[in-house]
């Protein structure tokens, strides 16, 4: 970062303009041994709104809501050529302090590699991890653990993880980057999904150089292993659709997966940084498809009670929720009988009413929304205010003293 040697907190004044809520002075480096990411992607204001009116009510809380501190954070790239940020560009800026062009990741927009939290936690001696019901070796985890100019060179990622970055825990979908072409590895491979990867057998280069591969959720519960790898799907571990074809029903819940990542990386005496990310909530966004919002939502909001289950036991844990980008354009609307727009989805019923809404989408892509974020945890008051992506990086920074 340009100003590191400032002040950790002089620096958060200077990205931010001053905004009071993050320019908190509070002395930097004590606090946070754990740093727990949960992004939901593509979780926009109205996805929390939907998931908290369809599951909790209109007087409920989701347990992502139930955190001290809420804030909003700016989502824009640094694109030549695009506004609205891409999930490589937004987690890069989550990872790394640096805006950077759509579909790079962890590096600028040169090509250059920038150092992510995840590496400084590293070479401080602590675990990590990566947990998504997205691709292990999509953008969003990518950017925490891998250098590439482009976000589809999913093999290239794969084997920086295994090589240079070495997470503790690597839980997801996406075998195809992992195995060669002709070998379809345990899931079976379809048209347009075939194994891919120009670098031989990964998942058998990752088990030679020390990693134990689970292939199931029974395996993942048993295996009592300090470095763990998962692959549970051929490509993504949700099958994406509208309403009434696509099905949220990852073959591991990500409950669990987040259930054993905590197992195996608070083993640390020195502490963890642990990804955490749900793919479902802009899957589905990107479908138009509600229902699916809400049954991905729905177990996001499980993991995130299971993590304050854990950081009510850990309390030096700052975890954090927010989203890279809103998408779909997502609104709740009153349900009118009478209104035949057919990009509307519903009516949905309001749980302890007899209230009914509708949801209507602008687009099927992201759109430029600030994104609510809410945490916990030593530093997280520095985010009760409205951010811009890269300053959550910092937040975790200054928090952890990384
Ligand atoms: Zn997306």
């Amino acid at each position: 970062m340009r100003g590191r040697g400032l002040a950790a907190a002089t620096v958060l004044v200077v990205l931010c303009g001053g905004s009071a809520a993050v320019a908190d002075t509070t002395t930097a480096g004590s606090g946070a041994r754990n740093i727990i990411y949960i992004q939901g992607d593509g979780l926009g204001l109205g996805q929390r709104d939907l998931l908290r009116l369809a599951l909790k009510g209109k007087n409920g809380r989701l347990a992502m809501d139930g955190l001290a501190a809420t804030g909003l954070v700016r989502t824009a790239s640094d694109d030549p050529g695009e506004i609205v940020t891409d999930s490589a560009a937004a987690a890069t800026a989550l990872a790394t302090g640096h805006k950077t062009r759509n579909g790079a990741v962890g590096v600028d927009g040169n090509g250059r590699p920038l150092e992510t939290i995840l590496e400084r936690a590293k070479r401080a001696g602590k675990s990590t991890g990566l947990v998504t019901t997205a691709q292990v070796t999509g953008a969003s985890p990518a950017a925490f653990a891998a250098h590439v100019p482009s976000r589809d060179s999913q093999s290239d990622i794969a084997k920086q993880y295994i090589e240079n970055s070495r997470p503790d825990v690597l839980l997801g979908g996406g075998e195809d980057w992992w195995y060669p072409q002709g070998n379809p590895g345990l899931w079976p491979d379809k048209p347009g999904e075939e194994s891919r990867s120009p670098y031989g057998n990964l998942v058998e280069r990752a088990q030679r150089t020390g990693y134990t591969y689970v292939r199931d959720g029974d395996e993942l519960r048993a295996t009592r292993a300090n470095r763990i790898l998962g692959l549970f799907a051929n490509e993504d571990m949700v099958d994406y659709g509208p309403d009434g074809v696509g099905k949220y029903a990852p073959r591991v819940p990500l409950q669990q997966m987040a259930r054993k990542a905590l197992d195996t990386l608070s083993k640390n005496p020195r502490g963890f940084f642990l990804f955490l990310e749900e793919e479902g909530t802009d899957g589905m966004s990107h479908e138009n498809n509600a229902h699916g919002v809400i049954d991905a939502g729905r177990a996001l909001d499980a993991t995130v009670a299971e993590v304050l289950r854990f950081v009510r036991t850990h309390p030096d844990t700052l975890v954090i929720i927010g989203g890279d980008h809103e998408t779909g354009g997502l609104s709740i609307e009153n349900y009118d009988a009478s209104d035949t727009d057919p990009d509307q989805d519903g009516p949905f019923d309001v749980p302890g009413s007899k209230l009914r809404f509708t949801v209507d989408w602008t687009t099927h892509d992201h759109t430029g929304a600030d994104t609510p974020v809410t945490a916990e945890g030593p530093g997280s008051t520095r985010l009760g205010g409205t951010v811009q992506n890269t300053d959550v990086h910092w937040v975790m920074r200054l928090a952890s003293g990384l």
